[in-house]
């Protein structure tokens, strides 16, 4: 009793308002439900090569390009709610929203039975050290280690490392991506990733550029698979 007169008080003096519609919400909760429940789900069946939405035929995605992993999955598309998500994480900073992609992307591995069991490690897409010094936080990582610990996997951050030496992909288009992040991934002891199973993590797969090139990386290093997920594509 004493608790809610005091919540409602702490409500009156302290509104706390939704991130994403500013709507006016109950303390502890970051993202209202109307917001979360309008995030566009991925819908199977999946493209075995980008993990998007394909009814039948070439997926109109990833047809002409050439992709390093060996698949990739995403619980939901690059738009509106979740596109916004990814945004108030990484450029705003609101470090609270990487609970609600990992609770989304957590659901969508029991809910479609992805073989973690045969994940040996976890990698998530590592940021450039400036990037970091900037950012204060990768958001990858903020994703990958709480799905580490769950699935009771290796998590492995600093031994595939970002150099510095390319542009910010995303200003660029497509083509020029691929080109750009050449040579943008290095590994620093391959041992660890000799002959195992990878799932690399990121919070965005777009063109897949840069997922495919930290792949092509880890292979180079003598993983034996590579898989990638994302909370949006
Ligand atoms: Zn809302
Ligand atoms: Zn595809």
């Amino acid at each position: 009793m004493l608790r809610d007169i005091l919540a409602g008080l702490i409500n009156i003096i302290y509104p706390v308002q939704c991130l994403v519609c500013k709507k006016l919400v109950e303390q502890e909760i970051i993202v209202c439900r109307d917001c979360l429940s309008s995030i566009k789900i991925n819908v199977p069946p999946f493209c075995r090569r980008c993990g998007r939405n394909l009814k039948e035929g070439n997926c109109p995605y990833c047809r002409n390009i050439r992709l390093y992993f060996d698949r990739a999955f995403s619980p939901c598309r690059y738009v509106g709610t979740s596109a916004e998500l990814i945004h108030l994480l990484k450029y705003k900073g609101k470090i609270k929203i990487s609970g609600i992609l990992t609770e989304i992307l957590i659901k969508f591995i029991t809910g479609f039975h992805i073989a973690m069991d045969k994940i040996a490690v976890i990698v998530p897409v590592p940021l450039s050290s400036s990037k970091l010094r900037e950012r204060e936080f990768n958001q990858s990582e903020l994703i990958s280690l709480p799905i580490a610990e769950k699935f009771k996997i290796r998590h492995s951050a600093g031994n595939l490392i970002r150099l510095s030496n390319n542009k910010a992909q995303v200003r660029l288009k497509a083509q020029s991506r691929f080109k750009n992040i050449q040579g943008a991934f290095a590994v620093k002891h391959n041992d660890e990733f000799y002959g195992q199973n990878v799932l690399l993590i990121d919070d965005v797969l777009t063109t897949g550029a840069t997922c495919s090139e930290a792949a092509r990386i880890l292979k180079e290093s003598g993983a034996k698979s590579v898989s990638v997920l994302t909370f949006a594509s």
